[in-house]
């Protein structure tokens, strides 16, 4: 690990990297090995390798109790669970999701051969607006998706009453919340159902897998049956299935990784109060803030860079971070509206959700988790401090003063 002290140093002005391996966003989290591998030898050994065998049935179980929710169905992954959920639901036609989220919330909609309406967020949570959501409800509108970004949750009591109002399904995709609460709740318990993803990056990982949460009987049992092409009985199904089924090698990996929860949480909101204090008052520099009397599981840092106050954009201090083995991501860029199969679509016209815009122009997560050390932490803060205060210089020598990434990208 090398400390910069000085703008000549920075790797991408040819010194040597800050980081001899590169640092990822979203590396694993993962529990004890030996107890993994002796499930997962088990699992072998009693030659059961699917099909709601003993390790999903445990998972589940300790699903339910975290989440303190009636159902807890293990999944394949999360994209699969939210179409499993849509059909259970009865979602048809347009369903309404925000604009600024992974691409599985809109293709999953897609995918069942219905219209995703893409909607504007909320500026600070980056969560679904409700307010936009009321506008593009049409006579076809059926659901809506609301997705609690970064493990902070939607605005629901506003979307619970907006689809009350208007007779609509509501779905939420967990993907990025699990063990995180609203109002001392925890999420799995709200809208009509809701979906975690346990995919490796995800803070906790079954390898790939996902879980369909609901407290309604009638969903659940619709679900359980659909994730198992539709069966009810040895040699009978009732209705149309697919194959949603999580392995006992992925439950392995999830009950492993249950044990050490605390510990995930623990790495996580240590690295980010190091974070925060390490961003802390840099100019046009915004860090994303958890709510600290909720539940949260701090598995994303999420900075903002507002180019109209920084000298350096920020693709800008992509690069640099890059060149010193530091993978800080873009998150959703350009935003699903600008991706295929929907940007060829005319319906939906950018400029008519000017915060996802901006937020696919300014947002950069960084690397955290059980393999990032607070060490590490303050050599990455101290790199942005550097290059923030010296950005003039910076921007002269990348030869690039200001880019204005939104422009390009749009000529
Ligand atoms: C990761 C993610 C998904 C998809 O999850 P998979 O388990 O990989 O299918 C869906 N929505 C959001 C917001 C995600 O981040």
């Amino acid at each position: 690990m090398i400390i910069k002290k000085n703008i000549d140093d920075f790797a991408i002005f040819g010194g040597q990297p800050s980081f001899k391996e590169v640092l990822h966003v979203g590396r694993p989290n993962i529990g004890n090995k030996e107890r993994l591998l002796q499930r997962i030898s088990d699992v072998v050994d009693r030659g059961w390798l699917t099909n709601s065998g003993p390790c999903v049935e445990e998972l589940e179980k300790g699903l339910q109790e975290l989440l303190a929710v009636r159902h807890c169905d293990c999944m394949c992954n999360a994209t699969d669970a939210l179409q499993l959920a849509m059909r259970a639901m009865e979602m048809s036609g347009e369903v309404i999701v925000p604009a600024f989220t992974f691409i599985a919330t809109a293709h999953a909609v897609q995918w069942l051969g219905f219209t995703p309406v893409f909607c504007d967020v909320d500026p600070l949570t980056h969560t679904i607006d409700p307010a936009r959501v009321v506008e593009l409800i049409t006579p076809r509108t059926t659901g809506i998706v609301g997705v609690h970004l970064w493990g902070q949750p939607c605005n629901i009591e506003a979307l619970e009453d907006i689809a009350k109002r208007h007779d609509l399904k509501l779905l939420f995709d967990a993907a990025h919340a699990f063990n995180c609460s609203w109002r001392g709740r925890m999420i799995g318990n709200f809208g009509g159902a809701e979906v975690f993803s346990f995919h490796a990056t995800k803070f906790f990982n079954t390898f790939e897998g996902g879980a369909l949460a609901t407290n309604n009987e009638e969903l659940a049992w619709r679900a359980q049956r659909m994730r198992n092409f539709g069966f009810v009985g040895m040699d009978r199904t009732d209705a149309l299935g697919t194959n949603a089924k999580m392995s006992e090698a992925s439950a392995s990996m999830g009950l492993t990784n249950l044990e050490s929860l605390p510990h995930f949480i623990e790495t996580n909101r240590r690295n980010y109060i190091a974070y925060r204090r390490g961003f802390e008052g840099i100019t046009g520099i915004r860090m994303l803030e958890y709510d600290s009397a909720e539940k949260r599981n701090y598995q994303y840092i999420v900075l903002e860079i507002d180019d109209s106050q920084t000298v350096l954009s920020r693709d800008a201090i992509r690069d640099i971070f890059w060149a010193e083995n530091i993978l800080a991501r873009r998150y959703f860029y350009p935003g699903c509206h600008r991706m295929q199969p929907y940007a060829s679509n005319l319906t939906n016209i950018p400029g008519h959700l000017p915060v996802t815009e901006k937020l696919a122009h300014s947002v950069l997560v960084l690397p955290t988790g059980t393999s990032v050390t607070v060490d590490q932490v303050e050599v990455i803060c101290g790199i942005l401090r550097l290059a923030a205060a010296r950005g003039g210089d910076v921007a002269r020598r990348l030869g690039a003063v200001r880019t204005a990434p939104r422009l390009a990208a749009q000529a």
